[in-house]
C-alpha cells in the first residue's frame, strides 16, 4: 500500500496545498519555494538519526555521515557570509535569538530592540515573547515623518535605558539598516550588539546589503526567507564566542539537531553560492521596487517610507477605506496571498491594522519579472478599488491564476 493510501488524509491535504502554492500568487515576505535538493534532504532519512553535541564530538554512534553534513553546512555558511563562526543547528529563527540571548545575558539584563508597529519581531522583546518576560525590554521606533531609524533617537533611547544588548533587524521594514551606526551606539553605551537579519539574509549572502557578520557580536537568521531554504535558524559570530554559543544551543535550549534540515540548509548554502543566486536576490528587490511604483502612484494606497531598498514594502490603507484585515481577505478571495501589517503609531489592534505587507522573493523564484510583478501589484490596487464588485473580482481571480499558472514551480 502506497504512503498516500495509507494515511489519505494527510496525504490530500498535502496535494491541495501544493495546488494552493502553485494556483496563488504569494506575496508573504517571509516565504519562499524551497528548491527540490532542499525539500529532498529534509525529507531524507537523516531524520531517523540522532546526533546529540557538534560535528566529530557527538554523544551519539553512528554520527560518521551526519558529521560531514553538518560540517559542510558550516563551512559553506561561514564562506557565505565571511565568519569565523557558524552554528547551523538552530530549529528556528526564535530558537537562534533565545540562544544568543541566553550567550551574552542573564535573566532579568535589558535588552534594547525594534517596537512590533515599528517593524521588530516579537523576539526583540515584545511583552508575549520568551524575550519580553526573561529580560527587561525596552524599545525603539521610526521617525514618525520618514518612517526610517532614526539612529540619533535611537542612540538617545540607549544612553537612558543602558541595556546589556541591543538588537537590530526587523521582519518588515523596507530600508538599508545601517548596522555600523547600531555599533556604535552599542560601543558608546557598553552593550553587546546583535543583529537578527532573518529577512535580508539572501540579500546579504549576495552582497545587495551591507553584512552585520563583523561588526555585529552575534548574527541570527532564519533560514527560508530571503535564503530560500528549509525551515530553520542559524547564528554566525566570531571563535571567541563559539563556546558559549554553542553551549547555549546545545545542551542550554536544544535537544538533539534535526540532521535532516541541517542536510537542506547546506544544499541551500550551496545554492546561495552559486553565483545565479546574486541573479535571484537582485531580481527580488527589483520586483518590489516595479510593485512599490505602482502603489506609489495611486492616490490612496500609500506606500510606508515611500519605496524600498528591500525584498518588501508596507501599504497603509486608510485612504481606501478598507483595513489590513479586510484587504489580507479581498485579495484571499482573489487568489493573491499576503498578510495584514501593523504600520508605524498604529491605531487599530493587531488583528486589524492599517497595513499590509508586500514581498517578492517567493514569486521571484517562481521567474516573475518586474512586468509580472508590476501586473500583480494593478491586480491588488483594481481588487481594493473594486472590492464591492464580486463579478470585477471574480475576472481578477481567473487572471491571477492564469499568471501564477505560468510560473509553476516544480
Ligand atoms: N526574526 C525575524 C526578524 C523574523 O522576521 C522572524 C520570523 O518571521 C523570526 C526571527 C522568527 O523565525 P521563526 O519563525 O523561524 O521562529
Amino acid at each position: 500500500m502506497s504512503y498516500q493510501d495509507q494515511d489519505p488524509l494527510v496525504w490530500s491535504a498535502i496535494q491541495q496545498e501544493a495546488a494552493r502554492q502553485n494556483r496563488n500568487i504569494e506575496l508573504i515576505a517571509s516565504e519562499n519555494f524551497a528548491s527540490q535538493g532542499v525539500r529532498a534532504a529534509q525529507g531524507s532519512v537523516l531524520t531517523n538519526k540522532y546526533a546529540e553535541g557538534y560535528p566529530y564530538k557527538r554523544y551519539y554512534g553512528g554520527t560518521e555521515y551526519v558529521d560531514v553534513i553538518e560540517q559542510v553546512a558550516i563551512d559553506r555558511l561561514k564562506a557565505l557570509f565571511g565568519a569565523e563562526y557558524a552554528n547551523v543547528q538552530p530549529h528556528s529563527g526564535s530558537q537562534a535569538n533565545a540562544a544568543a540571548y541566553m550567550a551574552f545575558l542573564k535573566p532579568g539584563d535589558k535588552i534594547l530592540g525594534m517596537d512590533l508597529d515599528a517593524g521588530g519581531h516579537l523576539t526583540h522583546g515584545a511583552k508575549v515573547s520568551f524575550s519580553g518576560k526573561i529580560y527587561e525590554s525596552h524599545t525603539y521606533g521610526v521617525d514618525s515623518d520618514s518612517e526610517r531609524l532614526d539612529y540619533d533617537d535611537i542612540a538617545r533611547i540607549a544612553r537612558q535605558v543602558k541595556p546589556q544588548m541591543i538588537v537590530a533587524g526587523a521582519s518588515a521594514y523596507s530600508r538599508i539598516i545601517d548596522f555600523q551606526k547600531f555599533r556604535d551606539i552599542a560601543d558608546e553605551v557598553g552593550a553587546y550588539l546583535m543583529v537578527d537579519m532573518a529577512h535580508i539574509a539572501g540579500l546579504v549572502a549576495a552582497g545587495l546589503h551591507p553584512n552585520p557578520v563583523g561588526i555585529a557580536d552575534v548574527v541570527t537568521s532564519t533560514t527560508h526567507k530571503t535564503l530560500r531554504g528549509p525551515r530553520g535558524g542559524i547564528i554566525l559570530s566570531q571563535e571567541k564566542y563559539a563556546k558559549q554559543l554553542n553551549s547555549a544551543i546545545f545542551p542550554g535550549s536544544q535537544g538533539g539537531p534535526l540532521e535532516h534540515v541541517v542536510a537542506a540548509k547546506a544544499v541551500a548554502f550551496g545554492e546561495a553560492l552559486q553565483p545565479s543566486f546574486k541573479d535571484y536576490a537582485q531580481q527580488v528587490i527589483t520586483n518590489a521596487q516595479a510593485m512599490a511604483d505602482v502603489f506609489s502612484a495611486s492616490a490612496d494606497i500609500r506606500v510606508v517610507t515611500g519605496g524600498t531598498d528591500n525584498h518588501l514594502f508596507n501599504l497603509d490603507l486608510t485612504q481606501t477605506g478598507l483595513n489590513g484585515k479586510q484587504t489580507q481577505e479581498l485579495l484571499d478571495s482573489v487568489s493573491i496571498t499576503t498578510n495584514k501589517e501593523a504600520l508605524p503609531n498604529e491605531q487599530l489592534s493587531p488583528f486589524v491594522t492599517s497595513g499590509i505587507r508586500i514581498g517578492t522573493p517567493a514569486i521571484t523564484t517562481r521567474g516573475f519579472n518586474e512586468q509580472d510583478a508590476q501586473q500583480v501589484a494593478h491586480f491588488i490596487e483594481q481588487a481594493i478599488h473594486q472590492h464591492d464588485d464580486s463579478q470585477a473580482l471574480k475576472a481578477i481571480k481567473q487572471q491571477v491564476e492564469i499568471l501564477s499558472m505560468a510560473h509553476r514551480f516544480a
